[in-house]
């Protein structure tokens, strides 16, 4: 029978970066903010989704999103950790009481392209 995590009983323990690689990240004003206070600066950051409403979504480049770090035993790890945005902080929930069967993105959205926020 196939697991049901929750937000109890759920826990990334693979650190595999899927997520962070695959998904898109919507990101509010404040946490545009927030991050800039760590010292970045938005060209390096933030991207604008390809939509008519100025949406806003964390840059990427080949590897993923540009916090990702992937370390030498190749497990992944986010450079911004403490200061994610709420939709990084809350995935794979992304309603109260969600449950979900997998947090693999090609299992939650098969064939999408998905960008999510809180
Ligand atoms: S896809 Fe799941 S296991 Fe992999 S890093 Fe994201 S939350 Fe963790
Ligand atoms: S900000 Fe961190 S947790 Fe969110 S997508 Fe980027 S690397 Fe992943």
């Amino acid at each position: 029978m196939q697991d049901i995590f929750t937000k109890e009983n759920f826990k990334c323990d693979r650190y595999c970066g899927q997520c962070c690689i695959k998904l898109s990240v919507r990101i509010s004003k404040a946490e545009i903010k927030n991050i800039r206070k760590l010292g970045y600066k938005e060209e390096d950051f933030l991207e604008r989704e390809l939509s008519d409403i100025p949406i806003f979504i964390l840059k990427k480049n080949r590897k993923g999103c540009v916090f990702l770090k992937k370390h030498k035993d190749g497990k992944h790890s986010c450079v911004i950790y403490k200061n994610r945005p709420k939709a990084c902080e809350q995935y794979p929930f992304f309603k109260e009481n969600n449950k979900v069967g997998s947090c693999l993105p090609d299992k939650m959205f098969p064939g999408a392209f998905v960008s999510f926020s809180k």
